[in-house]
């Protein structure tokens, strides 16, 4: 059965109303926005309410380099917090809001699969409450409200071709890369150069999964630089006057969504920024609340540790004001075979030589996770075309580190396939942690580029070519350096490169374009030929999808 049918078919049988799941984490519906009877956003009384209560423990899952389809980093997300409610642990799951990029292109939903998912899966694959619009029209009224701006006499002396404020969508749309505007005579806008970004990829993304409350939305909004003027001084949004319009428009959407598992555990679901060309975390204000409702919050970054993890933990952290107790490292027997070279048609066909390979790819991530002084656990997340000799192995690699290994069946079994897990996660939070992030932000841009690619990616140096050599200079005669850094970069391979696969060392990375992003709080280090606005696949999942008179959704995987 595909993820959709065993989501439709428990839906239509089992699901709490959103009212009974709020009161096993203690909130009443008077904390509630109800949007219909599954799904509800927290107020901000309630969140107000909530500061004053003690964090419980924080567990963070992550991956290994994946293969294209995703190696179930939500899957097992899911399954450890049922099978730790099924341990009697208050247990809450804190996820990302799906993107209709991925739904429409590649690798479908992101509400996990199998018996570990989040519901109703249609809904929040598709517009859930209405987030993912609300930023995007927030990103496009910022726009619109800069090219007004320039039309109605450009008093702040804006240089229309050094805005660096795109235009958003949240479909994968090569189309709108480059774009010009304000073609048509006087009357129709003055005419420039410009592009959409995926609305997930946007500032205002992480700016929403970053802010504490609206007067830190607030702030963070009116410091974006959306350009230059034509003397090169940067103009922010204060300066157009319009944070409180933008901010107005995210009024709701920073109010986190709790949902359910199909075993009825709570789960927020808010935020949603991707993890190779954004920060990929979800929302502070979620993590926060779950961490406060809840004994163990369980929350995942995206794609492998290199990106979502590094960014969790240098980014997020600061603002979240929680260091992780455990780290969880999802693997997969495939997933490994496939950074040991194997092609993705062959993965089902056992093979340890190149299991054996690939092994060094998550050898990489558990030295990487460990360096940040938290306890690290390994997740096998187990597929049926696993066999008994690759699974034996790869548990003895991970022994071999001192590192445990727990086979994984959450996707066949739901929570009763993670209660191995469960226990071993237990285990981990009792031991001590010493947290020491990364780098120090007030160290320069090149040298905290240099500690990521050679600490977490196993590179040897950082270049700067094409527009980022005058960049550079540009942040750090602003006084911007201070600043964390998100390196946009391939998920496929530990360097900028998609092809060099398993854990390759001596490579140089190659930063082409640095972004300041002074609202979120960080500059973004484009590499190698990431892009912030995808194309679809040749075969766009797009393909198979139907609703039919009834509006029973199909082709939803
Ligand atoms: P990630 O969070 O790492 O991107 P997901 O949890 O979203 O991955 O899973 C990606 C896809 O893989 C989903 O369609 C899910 O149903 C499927 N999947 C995950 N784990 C398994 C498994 N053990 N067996 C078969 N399919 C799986």
């Amino acid at each position: 059965m595909s993820d959709i049918q065993i989501a439709q078919e428990n839906e239509a049988k089992e699901m709490q109303p959103i009212t009974t799941i709020a009161e096993k984490i203690g909130l009443q519906s008077a904390d509630l926005e109800q949007y219909g009877p599954y799904k509800a956003k927290i107020n901000f009384a309630a969140i107000k309410r909530l500061k004053e209560q003690p964090d419980g423990k924080l567990v963070l899952v992550t991956s290994i380099n994946p293969t294209p389809a995703g190696e179930g980093k939500s899957t097992v997300t899911v399954g450890l917090g049922d099978a730790l409610r099924q341990l009697d642990q208050a247990a809450i799951i804190a996820l990302r809001e799906p993107s209709l990029g991925p739904v429409m292109g590649m690798k479908g939903g992101a509400t996990g699969g199998g018996y570990a998912q989040v519901v109703p899966m249609e809904d929040i694959n598709l517009h859930f409450t209405g987030d993912m619009h609300a930023l995007t029209a927030a990103v496009n009224t910022l726009a619109a409200l800069i090219d007004n701006h320039i039309q109605q006499g450009n008093v702040l002396n804006i240089d229309p071709r050094r805005i660096i404020w795109k235009r958003g969508l949240d479909i994968n749309d090569r189309a709108l890369r480059q774009v010009v505007i304000g073609l048509g005579g006087p009357v129709q806008g003055v005419p420039r150069q410009d592009g959409f970004d995926i609305t997930v990829a946007s500032e205002l993304m992480a700016i929403l999964c970053l802010a504490t409350d609206i007067n830190d939305l607030k702030q963070r909004i009116s410091q974006i630089v959306i350009g230059y003027t034509y003397d090169r001084q940067p103009i922010t949004v204060a300066q157009l006057e319009v944070t409180g319009a933008i901010a107005m428009l995210l009024k709701d959407a920073l109010k986190p969504n709790l949902v359910q598992t199909l075993e009825h555990t709570p789960a927020l679901i808010h935020g949603g920024p991707f993890a190779n060309i954004a920060h990929g975390c979800n929302s502070v204000l979620a993590t926060q609340a779950a961490l406060k409702l809840g004994d163990i919050a369980i929350t995942e970054a995206g794609f492998g540790a290199d990106l979502g993890a590094e960014k969790f933990l240098d980014i997020k952290v600061p603002q979240l004001g929680k260091t992780p107790d455990a780290i969880v490292i999802v693997a997969t027997v495939r997933a490994l075979k496939y950074n040991g070279g194997m092609p993705l048609a062959d993965l089902t066909t056992e093979n340890l030589g190149t299991l054996e390979k690939g092994f060094s790819n998550l050898a990489k991530h558990i030295t990487n996770m460990q360096r940040y002084g938290v306890p690290v656990v390994v997740a096998i997340n187990e597929f049926t075309t696993d066999t008994d000799a690759e699974i034996t192995l790869l548990q003895e690699k991970c022994a071999a580190m001192n590192v445990k290994a727990i086979l994984t069946s959450v996707w066949a079994h739901g929570g009763q396939g993670g209660i191995d897990l469960a226990h071993a996660v237990l285990a981990a939070l009792e031991q001590p942690q010493d947290f020491h992030p990364l780098y120090d932000p007030k160290t320069n841009i090149k040298a905290k580029l240099t500690t990521i690619v050679t600490e977490i990616y196993g590179g040897h140096d950082v270049v700067f070519e094409g527009k980022a050599i005058n960049q550079l200079k540009e942040i750090e005669q602003n006084g911007w350096d201070h600043l964390p850094i998100c390196v946009a970069k391939t998920q496929y391979s530990l360097s900028d490169d998609p092809k060099a696969l398993g854990a390759p060392t001596g490579f140089t990375v190659h930063v082409r374009e640095l972004l300041p992003k002074l609202g979120a709080g960080f500059i973004v280090a484009m590499t190698g030929t990431v892009l912030t606005m995808p194309g679809l696949p040749k075969q766009p999942a797009a393909l198979k999808m139907d609703v039919t008179e009834d509006g029973l959704i199909s082709g939803l995987f």
